[in-house]
Formats: C-alpha cells, structure tokens, sequence
C-alpha cells in the first residue's frame, strides 16, 4: 500500500494539511508538446515534478515544512501550434492562473511561493514583477530546473528531447521512453543572422522550419546513469534551496555588506 506523501498537495488529506503550517510551496510549471518521436508530450511536466517532488522530499526530511503544488500541465507553446496536439497557453494566461494560484496562497497565510519550470518557452520573472507589489506574502521567486545545475558537463548540447531529458527520462520514467534507436537526431538549423544565432539579440523559433523531428540535441547517446547523475546534482541543489527559503527570515532577506 502506497503512503500519502504529505509534502505532495494532490495527495494530502483535510486532516493532515489543517495540522500543518506550509512555510514554502511549489508550482511546478511543465508543457505539453511533442518531444522527438521517442519522448512523451509530458515530457516537461513529468520532469519538473519529479524534480519538485524529490526536492521537497529531501526538504521535508530535514524538517522544512514545504507543499509541492499540482503541477500546471500547460505551458508557452506560439511557436509549435503546427505540431498536432500540441497545446498553448499564453503568457497573459498564466499570469491570469498564477495570479489566482497566489491570491489563494496568500489567503492561507502561505508565506513563500517558488515556481519550479520545467520549460524552455515559459518565462515567469516579468509576472513575478507585477504580481508581488500586490502581496507582502507570498515571496515570489522562480527556478528553471535546468539551469540549477550546467547540463554541459554531463550532456551533449541540445535544448529540447536531446540527451539531457532524454537521460532524466530513462532515470525517472523509463517506461514512457521509447528505444532510442526510433529517435530523430535533433538536427536543429541555426538562425541566418548572426545576432539571432549567438543569442544576444533573440526571437522566438518557428520550431517546425527548425527541426524535422522536433527535437533539438541529438538524444541518441543518452544514459540513465548520466541522467541519474544530473538529477541528484540538481535535487541536491534545489532541496538545499527549499531549506534555506523556508528558514529565511523574510525582513532580513539580504546580506550586509561584510558577509558578502
Ligand atoms: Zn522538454
């Protein structure tokens, strides 16, 4: 028999939650979209809330008191609408749904939200900007799970289905991968303008011109060892995170000048 996990909200009873004081909660963000011919439209959520979960697991074993929020299962997609099923939600609608995700928190006395994004096209800091002049609590704050920890030194480059999510996948959902020999090899095309191609100047990918596969990193060399070996490295990172937000004192929040 499987127990509740009282750190997960969607598995959590009145009875647990209502004898507990939640510090810290967790809104992973994925997407839903096609991901190469071997990896699974929830891709990104799977990935997030894996990582949300872990993390928190750990957080909450060392005694921070941390809730992992049901995952949003939508995330930015404009630029692959002409991939079937993938399915959009604008950034104008997630801030509308993280405005009410925050209006609840606030009303139940939850004094710290982190977002944990699991996807390349939402971008969540210019809605923090606007919605945290509206509360004193809860603090705002947002995390991109694939930037706690440079996917460079474990992975081959590639931003999405390639060997960073392929391997995370074959860790911790080897069952939704299918044999890597049925993948594309994620040969993306570079933007012609050199600008746009080194990154400083930037506009959104018409994914279907970019990639024939949709993938974007070549996958065929993943591991579940290597993506074992980077999901730690993250969870320890994101668990210690949860910590040390969870123990901060929210008027004291920046260093003076000799602890820096
Ligand atoms: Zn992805």
């Amino acid at each position: 028999m499987m127990t509740p996990r009282s750190y997960l909200l969607a598995e959590a009873t009145w009875a647990s939650v209502r004898r507990t004081h939640f510090e810290v909660a967790v809104l992973p963000w994925g997407a839903t979209e096609a991901h190469n011919t071997h990896l699974p439209y929830g891709t990104d959520t799977v990935l997030t809330a894996w990582i949300a979960a872990e993390s928190a697991r750990r957080a909450w074993d060392s005694g921070a008191r941390v809730v992992v929020l049901p995952a949003v299962r939508f995330g930015v997609n404009t630029g692959q609408l002409d991939i079937p099923l993938t399915i959009n939600m604008n950034p104008s609608t997630q801030a509308a749904v993280l405005a009410d995700i925050v209006a609840s928190l606030a009303g139940h006395g939850v004094a710290k939200l982190v977002i944990c994004n699991g996807h390349g096209g939402n971008d969540f800091r210019q809605m923090l900007r606007e919605l945290q002049p509206r509360y004193q609590r809860p603090f705002l704050c947002t995390m991109n799970c694939y930037r706690a920890v440079d996917p460079d030194a474990y992975f081959l480059p590639g931003d999405h289905a390639g060997e960073m999510e392929t391997s995370i996948m074959l860790h911790v959902a080897p069952a939704l991968v299918r044999p890597l020999a049925e993948a594309g090899a994620g040969a993306a095309k570079r933007f012609r303008i050199r600008g746009l191609r080194e990154g400083w100047a930037w506009a959104p990918r018409a994914w279907t011109r970019v990639t024939e596969d949709t993938g974007v990193g070549d996958p065929r060399g993943a591991t579940a060892e290597r993506g074992k070996a980077y999901a730690e490295a993250v969870v320890e990172r994101f668990a210690t995170f949860l910590q040390e937000l969870a123990a901060a004192d929210l008027e004291d929040m920046y260093e003076t000048r000799d602890e820096g």
